[in-house]
């Protein structure tokens, strides 16, 4: 082989490496660790339900707050959402005999369309003793999944309120009626003055929105292996 040739060769296989490198991180890029993945946000309460309040902070408002923040959070890691409200309102119909129940009912149905794959209930705690603060997670009982997810999701609450909680399994219609894994984050107490100064905060609104998209991500993660 000539010199000539050996450096023709030579230049075209690195081109070549070159353009599959470049092909394979696009590739890459284009899909996100969500891509494909339908998940129901429900914003606890809403109407005439306020969920638990203190001076004048309402659990229905900043739970609706934290659940759209937390759509846009999973929407960037490529995952499709639900939510089960996005305003202030109720899913009851107009003259509903058990508001609670037909809300809850309506609630439930959404979560076990066949499409979905994972839900989070998103509420606020309130507690008569004052000092008790942090998120605390709860899972359906007899499930595993749910359980992982919820370990994940608590572990990421403890570090964020410097808080020692062990995820729960609830007795919540939300939690005992659907047929999908999810959880049910309390996340903090209104009845801590620290938790509900940052809950109704924008920015703290934010972080909890962050944590949990990225704790879906970490979970879905583990599932895949
Ligand atoms: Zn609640």
């Amino acid at each position: 082989m000539n010199k000539k040739r050996w450096w023709i060769i030579a230049l075209s296989c690195i081109l070549l490496c070159g353009a599959v490198i470049q092909i394979h991180a696009l590739v890459k890029s284009e899909s996100l660790p969500l891509d494909g993945v339908v998940i129901v946000v429900d914003p606890g309460h809403g109407g005439k339900d306020e969920g638990a309040q203190k001076e004048n902070v309402k659990e229905a408002k900043i739970n609706l707050a934290i659940s759209l923040k937390l759509k846009g959070e999973l929407e960037k890691q490529g995952a499709t959402v639900v939510l089960t409200r996005d305003g202030a309102y109720d899913l009851a119909s107009e003259g509903a005999r058990n508001r609670k129940k037909e809300d809850m009912k309506k609630r439930v149905d959404i979560i076990n369309e066949e499409r979905v794959d994972l839900f989070l209930s998103i509420h606020l705690n309130a507690y008569p003793n004052v000092a008790i603060h942090g998120g605390q997670v709860f899972y359906q009982k007899n499930n595993e999944a749910a359980k992982a997810f919820a370990d994940i999701i608590q572990k990421r609450m403890n570090d964020l309120n410097q808080t020692d909680k062990k995820s729960k399994t609830g007795d919540y219609y939300i939690l005992n009626e659907t047929k999908h894994s999810g959880i049910l984050v309390e996340c903090g107490f209104l009845s801590n003055d620290n938790d509900r100064n940052q809950l109704n905060t924008d920015a703290y609104q934010q972080k909890i929105a962050k944590l949990l998209s990225d704790g879906v991500c970490e979970y879905l993660e583990v599932l895949s292996f």
